[in-house]
Formats: C-alpha cells, sequence, structure tokens
C-alpha cells in the first residue's frame, strides 16, 4: 500500500466530534484490503464522516494484540454503521465480527441484514424463518453469494419448511368437535395456509421493505380473528350465508344445543363478553399460531 511508503508512521483521524485518533500506519497496511482516503490529497488530520464510538471500534479492529471491541450493546443501527465501515476500509475478520453480533437483530430487521449476508451463511441461517418464502433470485439481487443462493434454492431447504406448515396444519383438525370452526374457521385457514395446491410457508414475521409483501404468521392468525369475530359480532353465529346442506342444518341443531348447554354452565361469558363458542376457536387459533412459530423456528437453512 502506497501510505507505507510514507515517511509519517501515524494517520491522524478526526470524528464528526472533532476528537481526533492517531492510528500507525503498518497496522492500516497490514490489516485493511483497501483504503478510503487518498493521502496525497488529505491534510496532515483525514477528516471522517465517523462518530467517536465507530471510530474507536475501528480502531479496536486495527489494533489486533488488543481486546475485541465490544458490541454486544450496539443497537442495530450502529452496528450497521460500523459494518458499512469494515467493510468499505475491507476487513474480513471485522465484518465476520459483526455479522456473529448481527444474528439478534435478524427477526426485527431481516431484509436490511439480508444486504450484508454476502457469503456468511450464519447469517443467512439466522434470517431462514424469517424470510424462509423469499426466492434465491431475489437473495442474489440482495448480493447473497451465489453459492448460498444455489443452496437456498436446494430441494431440502424448501422441504423441511413444507414440511413444518404440515406438521402445524394438523393442528387444525384438533378442534372439528366445534361447529363454528369445522365449517368456517379452519376452511377459511386452508385456504389461507395454501397457494396453488401447495402448502404455503409463512413467515415469522412480515416485512414491508422494499416493496416485498409476504404473507406472515400474523397475517393468516390475525385474518382468521376477523372471521371469528364477524361471526360474533353479526350474531349469526350458527346461521352461516351460505346456502346450508341437511348436514350442516344438523349441525346448526347441534351447535344450537351446544349453545343452550353452555348457557347453563357459569362460564359461558369470558372477560370480554364473549361466550364460550367464540372463545374456544379463539384458543384454538392461538394454539396454531404457537405450534407454527415453533414448527418454522425449527427449520434451519
Ligand atoms: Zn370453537
Amino acid at each position: 500500500m502506497d501510505m507505507v511508503a510514507e515517511a509519517h508512521d501515524k494517520v491522524v483521524f478526526q470524528s464528526l466530534e472533532g476528537s481526533l485518533f492517531p492510528v500507525d500506519h503498518i497496522n492500516i497496511a497490514v490489516i485493511c484490503d483497501k483504503f478510503p482516503y487518498d493521502l496525497n490529497k488529505e491534510g496532515p488530520i483525514i477528516q471522517t464522516a465517523m462518530s467517536n464510538r465507530t471510530l474507536k471500534i475501528l480502531i479496536h479492529f486495527l489494533y489486533p494484540s488488543q481486546a475485541p471491541p465490544d458490541l454486544s450493546g450496539l443497537s442495530f443501527d450502529s452496528l450497521d454503521e460500523v459494518f458499512s465501515v469494515v467493510s468499505c476500509w475491507g476487513m474480513p475478520l471485522a465484518k465476520e465480527f459483526c455479522r456473529y453480533h448481527l444474528v439478534k437483530y435478524a427477526g426485527q430487521y431481516p431484509m436490511r441484514i439480508l444486504y450484508l449476508v454476502e457469503d456468511s451463511s450464519t447469517l443467512l441461517e439466522s434470517l431462514s424463518p424469517y424470510l424462509a418464502n423469499i426466492s434465491a433470485e431475489l437473495l442474489l439481487a440482495f448480493g447473497v453469494s451465489p453459492q448460498l443462493c444455489i443452496r437456498w434454492a436446494s430441494a431440502t431447504f424448501r422441504e423441511k419448511s413444507v414440511f413444518a406448515m404440515i406438521q402445524a396444519e394438523q393442528v387444525l383438525d384438533h378442534h372439528d368437535d366445534c361447529g363454528l370452526w369445522r365449517r368456517s374457521i379452519k376452511p377459511f385457514m386452508k385456504q389461507k395456509l395454501h397457494t396453488l395446491g401447495e402448502p404455503r410457508v409463512l413467515l415469522l414475521r412480515r416485512h414491508e421493505e422494499e416493496d416485498i409483501v409476504l404473507i406472515g404468521v400474523d397475517d393468516v392468525f390475525k385474518a382468521a380473528l376477523e372471521t371469528i369475530n364477524n361471526h360474533w359480532n353479526s350474531g349469526d353465529s350458527h346461521h352461516f350465508a351460505h346456502e346450508e346442506t341437511d348436514e350442516d342444518m344438523n349441525d346448526d341443531i347441534e351447535d344450537m344445543e351446544d349453545l343452550m348447554m353452555e348457557g347453563n354452565s357459569e362460564d359461558s361469558e369470558g372477560d370480554y363478553g364473549e361466550p364460550s363458542f367464540i372463545q374456544c376457536c379463539k384458543m384454538h387459533l392461538e394454539l396454531w399460531k404457537k405450534v407454527v412459530t415453533q414448527e418454522i423456528t425449527k427449520v434451519k437453512f
């Protein structure tokens, strides 16, 4: 690197706050693959756009004999800033160190972290529950390495995700003794959970960044909850709008009998003044949400 040939053995950086940080040339030359400043054009002090904190962390990385910087308390934005600096300076080990700490933000900022994955399978793995139904082409567009994109597109990962959805879907069959669930809520869920005849892989957390709208667990949960509430609000819990078959009629009679029975029990009304025929479906919906969340979380890239 040219700067090694410079007579001075220190480069002085100034932070946004105005503090000065002298750094040995030789450390920059050894640690960094790139150097974003032109020493011939800069004055004796290089004015940077880095905060004191970011510059201190950078200097920690430039002196590997010292203890590594403590990044555990950094917000996502600060970590993102440090990552962008060490990328710009060509510091692969520092990037890995940042990625290690970025993992904990996977659920909060999956799309923003996707830009930082490059060839890190660990980071992509941490994002997989939140991005499971994203295409490999899209990953490539986010700068993920072609090798990881190929792995992403492989049947194994896709199959594991689909299997998790199928496992969770079985929960839907365990509340068939409830007429509202069996005839209205369950079919509604089934329809939401399939696309083109295949189970739809739901995201643990939906994100609308980058104009990508994918369906998350919460979307299906809320839509089903709304359907349950609509039955209650319409006061039409056991008479559905569709043309009823004899079997439906019988079910309706059973439902009404159930309701009458429930009317006699003490817990027929819950905390919100809702009858138990609504509450049982809500509870079962909660159970599905819990199981599907567990199953998706188990799928590792
Ligand atoms: Zn129910």
